[in-house]
This record gives C-alpha cells, structure tokens and sequence, in this order.
C-alpha cells in the first residue's frame, strides 16, 4: 500500500450479510424508480417513489444530507453524467437516465446504479447502456478472478475497448469505491487500466463498482448547483453500479437479488452466498 492510502475496512461475514439485507432493499427501490421511469413524469417523482421503498423497509438513505444533497437518488438526464438532483424535471421519450441510489442498514451501506431509457430508445444510446452495464459485469468479474483491485479497472477497460463500432470513453474522473460503515471508503476503484495494481483482493473486501461511461469526450465540468456533472461536449453518458463482497468462499453481488449469477455465470464466475 503507497503511504498516505487510507486503510481498507475488511468486514467479517455477519456485516456482509447486513450490507446484503442493505443491498437488497436497495434493489427494490431501485425497481420501483426504474419502472416509474416515463415519459412525462419529473426526476421528483422518481426520488420519491424511491425513498418510500427505503422507508417502507425501514431502511435509511445515505445520499440524503450527504455533503447537504437535498435527495435520495441521482437522477443523471443525456449529457448529465452524475450526481443530478432530482426536481421539476420532466422526462421525454427518448431521455437515458441514469438512477444511482443507497441504503443503510443497521449502519451498514449499499450504493448501486442503473440507467432507463425513456420511451423510445436511440440505437447508439441503448448501445452505450449496454457496454456500459456489460463492463460492469466484466469489472465485477475481475473481482472473482483477479488478484488485485487494479485488475477490475483493466478488465472493463479491455472490454469496452474491444467492443465493435464507435469508440466509447471511459470517465476518469469519477471512479469507484471501497464501501462498508461507510459509503464511500478507499480503496478508489479506477474504471481504466493504469500502471498501479492496487491493494490486493482478499475476504472482507466490499467495493462499488461503477463504470461511466460517454459517447463523446471525457472532459466534465460540476454545473452551478455543485452537484451536477456534466460532459463538456455535450455527448450523452451513462452509468451502471453494482455493490460487492469478497468472501473466503468466493464473491455476491450485495444488490442484485441472485447475486449477480445471470450475468456472471456466462462470464465464468458463479457466485456464492455470504456464509
Ligand atoms: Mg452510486
Ligand atoms: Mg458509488
């Protein structure tokens, strides 16, 4: 580890297995927001129908009052990349939104995105879902069978740079992260490949993992509000995040329902129960 790194929280099975109750909440809200996901409707409504999952299953939000933002989600419209505000809003069909939200449970965090495309989807938008969700899957993986947290970054980078067609660009400003009693927590989980393999892959290990990625240029600037991310271009981006556990018996995505085992097991990976 490189000095000035702050420590990695490795968690014992029992809190695994909250953060899973956390994850599994939040999948459900998750749900409930993509589906009310229309044409027509604001970003409001959408915070809203998720916060009343999280209420209902008496869990907490951890994006509500997180540095004063005023919501339970973010809602990233087109050329927003992250950390949009739910408001006034209002959907139209052919919108890609990106829906990112959280949960706590008994103290212990889930963090997990998903995009919708409204109404009618643009061919070249639902392609840069779907590497973008793809590469997810690739860098989740690469948790299972890689070594080091570097290796998550190389093996989404690998991917989307293999995919055919119009080049895709992989975000570099905003990566992913460790999570736990915490929401975000080191170890950063970079999106790309670089020259650093990063803290080694062991038991106890939870990361966010969450690749963004752009139809155009990666440069991005923060809008007026403080929170809004945007691509400097103009181009449309797009965001896919799932929370994970390394345990002693294998890996489980902590927000997805069967633990990611659709879309892992073609990959190779089959996931395992926290013990
Ligand atoms: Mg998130
Ligand atoms: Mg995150």
């Amino acid at each position: 580890m490189a000095f000035g790194q702050p420590r990695i929280e490795f968690k014992n099975n029992a809190q695994m297995r909250t953060m899973h109750e956390a994850g599994l909440v939040l999948s459900r809200a998750l749900d409930a927001a993509v589906a009310a996901a229309v044409p027509g409707v604001t970003t409001k409504h959408l915070d809203d129908v998720f916060a009343a999952v999280l209420s209902e299953a008496g869990a907490k939000s951890n994006f509500l009052g997180y540095h004063g933002f005023p919501a339970t989600i973010c809602t990233s419209v087109n050329d927003e990349v992250v950390h949009g505000i739910p408001g006034g809003r209002v959907l139209q069909d052919g919108d890609i939104i990106s829906i990112d939200g959280g949960a706590i449970v008994n103290g212990w965090h889930s963090d997990s995105a998903r995009t919708v495309i409204v109404g009618t989807a643009d061919p070249e938008d639902q392609r840069l879902s779907d590497v973008t969700q793809a590469a997810m899957w690739r860098g989740i993986a690469a948790l299972a069978t890689g070594s080091h947290v570097g290796d998550i970054g190389a093996a989404i980078d690998d991917y989307v740079s293999s995919v055919p067609g119009k080049p895709l660009g992989i975000l570099e400003d905003y990566v992913g992260h460790g999570i736990g009693s915490e929401m975000h927590m080191a170890p950063d989980v970079l999106n790309y490949r670089t020259n650093h393999r990063g803290p080694k892959i062991k038991p106890g290990l939870c990361l966010a993992i969450e690749p963004m990625l752009v139809r155009g240029g990666i440069e991005t600037a923060v809008l007026e509000d403080d929170w809004t991310v945007v691509t400097t271009d103009g181009k449309r981006s797009c965001q896919w995040e799932h929370s994970v556990a390394v345990h002693d018996k294998g890996i489980w995505v902590l927000s997805a329902p069967d633990g990611g085992a659709e879309h892992l097991v073609p990959l190779g990976v089959t996931p395992v129960p926290i013990p």
